[in-house]
């Protein structure tokens, strides 16, 4: 089957996170998920929507120094963020191949388009842009073929 694309919009925080916590019911351990988007669009929030719908007790903030942050749930959830990061070289350094290919969990990356050579080809990719007004996103879902 090919991938397949939805787009969804999300007027608050708490909308994106629900729409964020549906699709982790969709996703089996060895999710790889790339969130697009600028600062500020929401990559961070859907993420703690994962994270709550995965029964996460720990807050999720944002991983700006430590790049990589592990959380356990139902299934573990690892939060990396590369905006930090210049290239797939960096990613190399960090150990983010294990996280890639062998992480029995959901793999949530911002700025995943920084190591796009270094992405398996079965990602899910979710793209959030602005929307009409301040707290709309325009939330495109893109699921690997299967
Ligand atoms: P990123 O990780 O992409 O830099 P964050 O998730 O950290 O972005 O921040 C998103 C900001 O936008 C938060 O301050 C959040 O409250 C705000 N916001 C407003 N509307 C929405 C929405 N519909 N979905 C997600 N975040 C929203
Ligand atoms: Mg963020």
């Amino acid at each position: 089957m090919a991938a397949t694309s939805q787009k969804h919009e999300t007027k608050s925080p708490a909308e994106t996170q629900a729409l964020a916590a549906d699709l982790a019911a969709e996703m089996p351990p060895g999710t790889v998920l790339c969130l697009h988007g600028e600062l500020g669009a929401g990559k961070t929030c859907f993420v703690q929507g994962l994270a709550k719908a995965l029964g996460v007790r720990r807050p999720v903030g944002s991983p700006t120094f430590t790049l990589i942050n592990e959380y356990r749930g139902r299934l573990p959830l690892a939060h990396v963020d590369l905006y930090r990061v210049r290239g797939a070289g960096d990613a190399f350094a960090l150990g983010l191949e294990d996280y890639l290919f062998h992480f029995r969990g959901i793999v949530a990356i911002e700025w995943a388009e920084r190591i796009a050579e270094l992405l398996p080809a079965e990602c899910w990719h979710v793209r959030l842009e602005p929307g009409a007004t301040e707290d709309v996103r325009r939330v495109t879902v893109e699921r690997p073929a299967q």
